[in-house]
């Protein structure tokens, strides 16, 4: 499976004008490799100024459940399909925290997403690692997340494990920890039993599993060492073309 890496700008860089930067060094400096599928997710202002080109493609960030209708702010997944958008991350940690998102509205959004024929990158993961129920609780979310989506959509899917005690943006120098290797090992093969309970062999064989949180050149070459994992979700990393390159360069 080719391997995939998405940069999530999260609400930088600060105007278009950084924007169209970042997104040309990484443009130039990643054309000739062939080996990794490159996923671009801005803000949604600087989508347009973009176009998808053979080694870059794009996501949204998020995406509103329904394709019309009075909803204020929000934007469509046929909207994003119109500027040539591939992709949309849902269900992001921070979305869930600071937007109150709740498995209903994420299971929402994904059928649209995947309905609108839009591949959605769904993330999951635990806020802590205290007792031995974080495992459970992953896949009580996948099982909320994925409610109601058919076999033949799941075609489109792809999860994100991002433990969010580990995603850069929640570290201190007081909970400074990583995922270890063998961890994420366990914690992949856990996910693709739980798409077999919750959407049968093919999702559970084909469906690509992501890793996010607090990734850097050096974390993921060590990550890709244990098997098992399709491609990174990298977040501030992705803000510094050099590192986001050595990244995608580590597959
Ligand atoms: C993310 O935004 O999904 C993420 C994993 O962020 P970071 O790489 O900064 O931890």
């Amino acid at each position: 499976m080719t391997k995939i890496v998405i940069a999530n700008w999260k609400m930088n860089p600060a105007s278009g004008l950084q924007a169209k930067r970042l997104f040309s060094s990484v443009f130039k400096k990643t054309k000739e490799i062939k080996r990794a599928k490159i996923i671009i997710a801005p803000p949604f202002i600087f989508l347009p100024f973009f176009k998808k080109k053979s080694n870059l493609a794009l996501a949204g960030q998020d995406v509103f459940w329904s394709n019309s209708g009075a909803y204020t702010g929000e934007i469509s997944p046929a909207m994003l399909k119109s500027l040539g958008v591939g992709y949309v991350i849902v269900g992001h940690s921070e979305r869930r925290e600071h937007l109150g998102e709740t498995d209903e509205l994420i299971n929402k959004k994904v059928k649209a997403a995947l309905g609108a024929g839009l591949k959605a990158v769904l993330c999951v993961g635990e806020s802590e690692r205290s007792g031995e129920n974080f495992h459970n609780f992953v896949r009580e979310e996948l099982k909320k997340d994925l409610k109601g989506v058919s076999r033949r959509a799941a075609r489109n899917l792809i999860i994100a494990y991002e433990p969010i005690w580990a995603i850069s943006g929640n570290r201190t120098v007081k909970t400074d920890k990583m995922v270890r290797p063998g961890e994420l090992f366990e914690m992949i093969t856990y996910i693709r039993r739980s798409l077999l309970d919750i959407l049968g062999k093919s999702a559970a064989y084909r469906t690509p599993i992501l890793y996010g949180g607090s990734v850097g050149a050096e974390s993921a070459a060590e990550f890709l060492g244990v098997g098992g994992l399709d491609g990174f979700l990298v977040g501030h990393a992705s803000l510094s073309a050099e590192e986001f390159i050595r990244i995608v360069k580590a597959i």
